[in-house]
């Protein structure tokens, strides 16, 4: 693909919302059954695209985020935040989106629902004998801008944006991911179903598995100390299929 070729396709993602993407995506075929099966018929009269462009990295999403404008969100922002950590990193944790501290810093995860994460991420795996310190982890959210009040996103802020937490995931390629919350769980697996009903079991993003726990805000909260028991679980569960 030529660099031109390559620009109208980023160009196309950036227009198309993640549900669009998942409905174009061609289904995968094996190959006894490549040669056999009927032609699918065309739901567009574009091209089928791979859903993460050729070649695609992390620095060339985020220079297609660029200055973003595609939606409301972009009005309240400071600092657009893109994500943090190791981009070969085995495991990736999605949070929902900036508060008003990362907003600031342009940074995930760095006010107080950031330092128990750190600390959820650090002391568990010291606690298992994992070497494993935050920087060796990548972080990101769904949405890259704060929401007004911290209000929860809007899907169609989540599936405008959804595309290039689909185009990082793409990239990094992790071993497993871990959705923090309910708002990152429903974008990435689709459906309706909230953290309580989710966790304590094994998902799949694609072909990688994924595990959904706990949003660190919510363990904040001082009632909520049989659900920080269960998040320190499903971390313990996903450090050691990753890292053992
Ligand atoms: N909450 C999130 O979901 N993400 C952040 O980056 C910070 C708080």
């Amino acid at each position: 693909m030529n660099p031109e070729e390559l620009r109208g396709q980023i160009e196309f993602y950036r227009d198309l919302g993640i549900k669009e993407l998942y409905r174009r995506a061609p289904a995968p075929v094996s190959p006894e059954s490549a040669t056999s099966a009927p032609e699918p018929p065309a739901a567009v009269d574009v091209p089928l695209l791979s859903l993460s462009p050729a070649g695609d990295t992390l620095e060339r999403i985020g220079l297609d985020i660029g200055d973003c404008t595609r939606c409301r969100l972009h009005k309240g922002r400071n600092k657009i935040v893109f994500g943090s950590g190791n981009p070969a990193a085995k495991l990736v944790f999605v949070g929902e989106g900036p508060g008003a501290d990362e907003d600031e810093q342009g940074l995930p995860f760095v006010g107080r629902a950031g330092q128990l994460l750190t600390q959820m991420i650090e002391g568990t795996a010291a606690k298992e004998g994992i070497p494993l310190k935050r920087p060796d982890v990548y972080i990101c959210n769904v949405v890259k801008c704060r929401p007004p009040d911290n209000r929860t996103p809007e899907s169609d802020e989540m599936e405008i944006c959804g595309q290039f937490l689909f185009r990082q995931l793409s990239v990094i390629r992790p071993r497993a991911v871990c959705a923090l919350g309910s708002t990152a769980a429903r974008a990435l697996l689709g459906g309706k179903d909230g953290v309580t009903k989710l966790r304590g079991k094994w998902h799949k993003w694609g072909d990688i598995p994924l595990i959904v726990t706990y949003h660190p805000s919510y363990l904040l909260r001082p009632y909520n100390q049989n659900a920080k028991r269960e998040a320190w679980e499903d971390l313990k569960k996903v450090l050691h299929f990753v890292y053992d």
